[in-house]
């Protein structure tokens, strides 16, 4: 039994508007097949089929604003509506009074501690690491909940062994970081690589930002680039999919790459996608980003 946990950043449900929104002019045939045809979107926000769930998911936390990754990100990975204990959504990274209930809360840790173990599967360039643990760094919220639970964050090296997965999936900006001795791999091989590691662990977990990158970028080819690169992904891990006992859970912060039309994030609901024959035991449960972990962690306890 493998379960998938997939974060991408920034990926929210929009307009029925090809000049705004990436996902109706990108070519996703995976996603498509998944839900009879179509792509999530505003008007196509609710999917239900025997082994897969699209539902939408709430990041606004009835607090004012815009939502923002560091709020977002730690209501997803601690359960708790991080926005209004800090009072405001905050981002990118985690308010300082939030650090010791990411530290301890976290889906990573509360996994341990029912006897559960997890894979933070990114890879990361030396350079970034060197920054993140410098005197100016500041730890991401999912990095940050890994490490508390005991983990390592991997590098170039875990890329190279194959035994991690590069930030934008294929791998092609290793040798501006540094290390060209990374080699690039297509969207497709990297999903099989993911599926390949998922079988060592519990829950393996994948953070995709390049979404939300892009999105504040308000670029169209990037857009497109980033959602079929993450097309292609999904695709190689279906490949081996056991769909009587895998799940793959995939959830973002807020959205902003579906309307290119702003450069900010969006209010707009996020996809909820859940794949697997038990799919509505996570689907079900979850309404707004606090719902996240909980229900994990009550999927882990009755299975
Ligand atoms: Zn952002």
């Amino acid at each position: 039994m493998a379960f998938y946990f997939i974060f991408w950043d920034g990926v929210g449900l929009g307009k029925n508007d090809p000049v705004s929104n990436p996902f109706l002019t990108a070519d996703l045939p995976t996603i498509r097949s998944l839900f009879g045809g179509n792509v999530p979107t505003a008007k196509f926000k609710k999917f239900i089929s025997e082994t897969v769930s699209l539902s939408p998911v709430n990041t606004t936390l009835r607090v004012p604003g815009l939502p923002q990754s560091g709020t977002g990100q730690t209501a997803i990975m601690t359960g708790m509506n991080a926005s209004k204990f800090v009072g405001k959504h905050f981002g990118p990274h985690p308010y300082s009074t939030l650090i010791p209930v990411i530290k301890e809360k976290n889906l990573f840790k509360q996994l341990h501690s029912i006897g559960k173990s997890s894979y933070f599967a990114n890879g990361y360039p030396q350079k970034y690491l060197d920054f993140l643990f410098g005197p100016k760094g500041r730890i991401p919220t999912i990095a940050l909940s890994y490490l508390s639970a005991g983990g390592t964050l991997n590098s170039h090296e875990e890329i190279n062994r194959r035994s991690a997965i590069s930030a934008d999936i294929s791998g092609t900006r290793w040798h501006e970081l540094g290390h060209p001795d990374v080699k690039p791999i297509t969207p497709v091989e990297s999903g099989r690589l993911f599926a390949t590691l998922a079988k060592n662990v519990d829950l393996i977990y994948f953070e995709y930002f390049v979404t939300d990158h892009a999105g504040h970028s308000q670029d169209m080819a990037m857009s497109v680039e980033m959602l079929e690169r993450m097309d292609g992904f999904l695709s190689g891990i279906l490949e081996s999919f056991d769909y009587d006992n895998d799940i793959l859970l995939m959830i973002s912060d807020h959205g902003n790459i579906e309307d290119l039309s702003v450069k900010t994030h969006t209010m707009n609901p996020v996809p909820l996608v859940v794949i697997g024959k038990r799919h509505l035991q996570l689907s079900s449960r979850i309404k707004n980003l606090t719902h996240v972990t909980p229900a994990v962690l009550s999927y882990f306890q009755s299975h």
